[in-house]
């Protein structure tokens, strides 16, 4: 096997020792591998090791490992930073947007996806600790902007997405990410139905999953460390 197939049978492995430490099915969790920084071959060896979503922080990067592999069926989701000059890019080539997070963003990619494609799936960015990027709505106004993406017709809502700072310790990392399900299970109460909590990686996808993640977004531990310090 390649080193990348070997590391993903490990990040999965992890996954489902996550979920059964935590009483919860292994199926309830989603692994996206976060490909930034790599090249098409190393998505593409991914895939054959069974991987076929991938997330990817930097546009216009992704935008061209997407042309270089467009044989292959896979699914690609957004989780940088979206500014409104890249919103027609997202919408044209993406399936998942993570990084809504004001109601100008989601009315552009919503107006922009193409008609041919099926709606824009969406996870609304929620900056749950306060965190100095300052990405994210604050979480008292997360309802209230789901409220509105949720009406635009070519996007489908489905959750909320974060990336809290690094925690010392695994009790301190899922204290901050049950703060995120609280506004989940509030959100879902109110009426809309998301299916998807976006959150952990590399270092903390045990917490989020004992929290209640439903998507874990994993790059390093499948790829190897990132040659260029990004995001
Ligand atoms: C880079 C990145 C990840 C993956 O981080 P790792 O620590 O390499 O697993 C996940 N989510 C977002 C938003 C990222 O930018």
């Amino acid at each position: 096997m390649t080193t990348i197939a070997t590391q993903l049978q490990t990040v999965r492995a992890r996954i489902a020792a996550a979920c059964l430490a935590a009483g919860r099915d292994p199926q309830a969790v989603r692994l996206l591998a976060v490909s930034k920084t790599f090249g098409p071959d190393a998505v593409a060896e991914a895939y054959a090791a069974g991987q076929t979503a991938f997330g990817e922080n930097y546009i216009q990067e992704a935008v061209e490992k997407m042309a270089a592999l467009s044989h292959l069926p896979l699914e690609w989701h957004c989780i940088g930073p979206i500014q409104s000059n890249k919103t027609r890019l997202v919408a044209q080539n993406f399936a998942w947007a993570h990084t809504v997070d004001r109601l100008k963003i989601a009315q552009r990619l919503s107006e922009q996806r193409p008609p041919e494609l099926p709606p824009l799936q969406v996870c609304i960015q929620v900056n749950v600790d306060g965190g100095p990027t300052k990405s994210g709505v604050a979480p008292n106004e997360a309802l209230g902007l789901a409220r509105e993406v949720a009406a635009l017709p070519r996007l489908c809502l489905r959750g909320l997405m974060c990336i809290p700072e690094p925690a010392p310790d695994f009790e301190a990392a899922r204290a901050v990410f049950m703060r995120a399900k609280a506004l989940f299970d509030q959100v879902n109460e109110a009426g809309l139905q998301l299916d998807t909590l976006s959150m952990g990686m590399t270092a903390d996808l045990e917490a989020a999953v004992h929290a209640g993640s439903t998507l874990v977004r994993v790059g390093t531990a499948i790829f190897g460390g990132r040659s260029y310090a990004k995001a």
